[in-house]
């Protein structure tokens, strides 16, 4: 569905930034064969240049750097080599991982208590899309603050309305199909895109979780191995990130210290970061 992966996430405001941004110091610094394309101002031309596969592609520094840059390279894009398992008898799956042979990791946030100005900046400078999986109740004071990231190629998924972290054990199937529902409809009216993946408050899940989620048009209830926190990293399975973890952050002020923890296990660990509904087929 999304081979044209590069050209959709170069379109829009965010190409002309990147193209923006890119100028002379790049021009100077990739091969002369994508130069001419690079600088002109014909954006389609420009954009079945950058699109084209990995030859221009600069290498990442070996080094990571304290201070981030702005991005200057093209995302690199894979087949995914996954298949989302089916709804099987009213039970959507669960995931923790991705079982892949690519080297890529998933970047996913929730709650969104927490808005700063900061939070866009970083994400754009290290070119990170992510899954949110945001709360109704988290966002409703300012759900446009968001939109800056879908702007960079991030999604909004599902974090329920209320946030209830013992819905499994409180709440039946109709209790937690209508807070999932009412996250879907939020969704839908502030970001045009019902949400295909549901994250629960606190990780807990049941059956009857799985049917609700089922029943509330997502594929899938998405966990995680490893998150960012307080500043570091913390993994349920060994030391460092593998290919295929998908990484819990929050939305709160440490924001910046978990992405940097984050940033640098990613780097160290030589994985790219990609979106999760891409390499799912969801998005
Ligand atoms: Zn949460």
């Amino acid at each position: 569905m999304r081979k044209d992966l590069p050209v959709d996430e170069f379109s829009g405001p965010r190409r002309r930034a990147v193209l923006a941004a890119l100028g002379a110091s790049v021009a100077a610094a990739i091969p002369a064969c994508a130069a001419p394309e690079t600088l002109t101002a014909k954006i389609p031309d420009a954009q079945s240049s950058v699109a084209a596969p990995t030859s221009a592609d600069p290498a990442p520094s070996a080094t990571p750097s304290p201070t981030p840059t702005p991005t200057k390279r093209i995302r690199p894009t894979f087949v995914p080599d996954y298949h989302l398992p089916p709804v099987i008898d009213g039970l959507a799956p669960v995931i923790t991982k991705i079982e892949t042979q690519h080297p890529v990791v998933f970047l996913t946030i929730d709650d969104g208590n927490v808005k700063t100005p900061e939070m866009v900046r970083l994400m754009a400078e290290y070119d990170y899309p992510a899954s949110l999986f945001l709360t109704r109740n988290s966002v409703v004071d300012n759900p446009t603050f968001f939109r800056e990231f879908q702007k960079q190629g991030s999604l909004i998924e599902n974090h329920t309305v209320t946030h209830n972290i013992s819905m499994v054990r409180e709440w039946g199937y109709q209790s937690q199909l209508n807070d999932m529902a009412g996250m879907q409809d939020f969704a839908l009216q502030h970001y045009g895109r019902l949400p295909a993946l549901f994250r629960p408050p606190g990780g807990a899940y049941s059956n009857v979780m799985r049917q609700a989620v089922a029943a509330a048009g997502m594929k899938a209830i998405i966990n995680w191995e490893a998150k960012a926190n307080a500043g570091k990293m913390d993994y349920q399975v060994g030391n460092s990130l593998r290919p295929g973890d998908i990484v819990l952050m929050h939305f709160r002020p440490e924001f910046a210290a978990d992405l940097a923890a984050f940033r640098e296990a990613q780097l160290a660990a030589g994985l790219e970061v990609v979106l999760l509904e891409d390499f799912l087929g969801v998005a």
